[in-house]
């Protein structure tokens, strides 16, 4: 289990972006999903908020392990397409918008009035993506495709779930799941996690 495939990527939460430990356990989780393995010390307790660690606690605790019942998700097809920011490089940098100095609005005045609109250069952003550069295409995480469409659903256990969701839990190896609520909770061998549902107004 590559515990790392699990975590947030480019999160503004600095630390979903790399595992955790919580008592007597390394969590990974991007705040839709949660990969729960045994300790390992490489990580540290310290680095997530008292009520993220009283959540994961929470999650962890709430779990049955009596009603894990093994699963098959049939075979999940993502259809991909070249990722429209990098142009498919990978590559993306932002730089301030010179437009609007980065605050998104731009000031105008006339004889009359004075206007404040948003700047159509960053679209408000403030911020303009380059393809190129040194840095990972936020967008793509620099996988160079994104899926094609945003929001695609596939049913697993009776909750919907976005798929590229499905696919991450289809890969595990000998996978149980049983469904919660909103939620459903899976074990693959000694690891075991959380992962949400999408409610259908999405
Ligand atoms: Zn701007
Ligand atoms: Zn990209």
């Amino acid at each position: 289990m590559n515990i790392l495939g699990w975590t947030a990527r480019g999160d503004l939460r600095d630390y979903l972006n790399a595992p955790f430990n919580v008592d007597g356990y390394t969590v990974a989780t991007n705040g839709h999903y949660m990969m729960i393995v045994s300790l390992d010390n490489n990580y540290s307790e310290n680095q997530v908020p008292a009520s993220t660690y009283s959540n994961c606690m929470n999650f962890i605790n709430d779990i049955d392990h009596n009603l894990f019942k093994p699963v098959s998700i049939e075979h999940v097809d993502i259809e991909m397409c070249k990722c429209p920011l990098c142009s498919g490089t990978g590559k993306a940098s932002s730089r301030e918008c010179e437009e609007c100095d980065g605050h998104g609005e731009v000031d105008l005045e006339n004889d009359h009035n004075e206007y404040c609109v948003e700047c159509k250069s960053c679209d408000g952003d403030g911020v303009v993506q380059e393809v190129g550069g040194e840095d990972e295409c936020p967008n793509c995480d620099g996988r160079k495709e994104v899926p094609a469409t945003r929001y695609n659903f596939q049913n697993v256990c009776g909750i919907r779930l976005q798929v590229e969701y499905a696919k991450k839990i289809s890969e595990l190896p000998d996978l149980e799941a049983y469904p919660d609520g909103d939620k459903i909770y899976f074990k693959s061998g000694e690891n075991f996690g959380i992962v949400m549902g999408c409610r259908e107004d999405k």
